[in-house]
C-alpha cells in the first residue's frame, strides 16, 4: 500500500511540473518583450519567468524554464535569467 501510495504522488508530482528548455528562438523572443532589467531600472518589477510565461504561453506555477543561453538586457547589456526583474517591453500584454 505505502509504495503505490508513493507511485501516485510521484506520478502526481511529473505531470504538474516540467521544466522546459527554451532555444535561443523563444529566448530572443523574451529579451525583445523586455526594455530594461532590475540593474538599470530601478522600477523593474516582474521576474523574466513571467515574460517566459507570456512567451511560451506556459503557466509559470507549473513550469520551470531553463535557459540554454542566458538572455541580455536590451539597455545595459548585462545578463538576465529566470529570477531577474525586468520592465517588460510596452506590448508584452498582446502575446
Ligand atoms: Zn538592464
Amino acid at each position: 500500500m505505502r509504495s503505490s501510495a508513493s507511485l501516485i504522488s510521484t506520478k502526481y508530482a511529473s505531470m504538474d511540473y516540467e521544466v522546459l528548455a527554451l532555444s535561443t528562438a523563444t529566448i530572443r523572443r523574451a529579451q525583445d518583450a523586455i526594455s530594461s532589467c532590475e540593474s538599470c531600472n530601478s522600477e523593474a518589477e516582474f521576474p523574466f519567468d513571467w515574460v517566459l510565461d507570456e512567451v511560451t504561453g506556459r503557466d509559470g506555477s507549473t513550469t520551470d524554464y531553463f535557459l540554454t543561453e542566458p538572455a541580455h538586457c536590451p539597455r545595459c547589456g548585462r545578463s538576465v535569467i529566470e529570477k531577474t526583474l525586468v520592465e517588460p517591453y510596452g506590448g508584452v500584454y498582446s502575446f
